[in-house]
């Protein structure tokens, strides 16, 4: 008398696991967890950070006007 199915009262699987798109660890989708789809705290504001950066890294531009720029006499 044993049933293998585990039922949902909620009808949303429990024990989801997805990957975590930073560092890809395997871990359970919950969302009491903040931090979702990442694994934690630290995976998002590593993802975060590289996003900011990568963009931040086009926008800031070496400008050889800057360097040209002579206030002259
Ligand atoms: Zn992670």
């Amino acid at each position: 008398m044993s049933s293998p199915e585990p039922q949902g009262a909620t009808g949303a699987p429990q024990g989801l696991q997805v990957r975590c798109p930073s560092c890809g660890v395997m871990h359970t989708y919950s969302t009491d967890n903040p931090y979702r789809p990442f694994c934690g705290k630290g995976c998002k504001a590593i993802d975060l950070g590289a996003w900011a950066s990568e963009s931040y890294r086009v926008e800031a531009k070496p400008t050889t006007e800057d360097l040209l720029d002579d206030p002259g006499t």
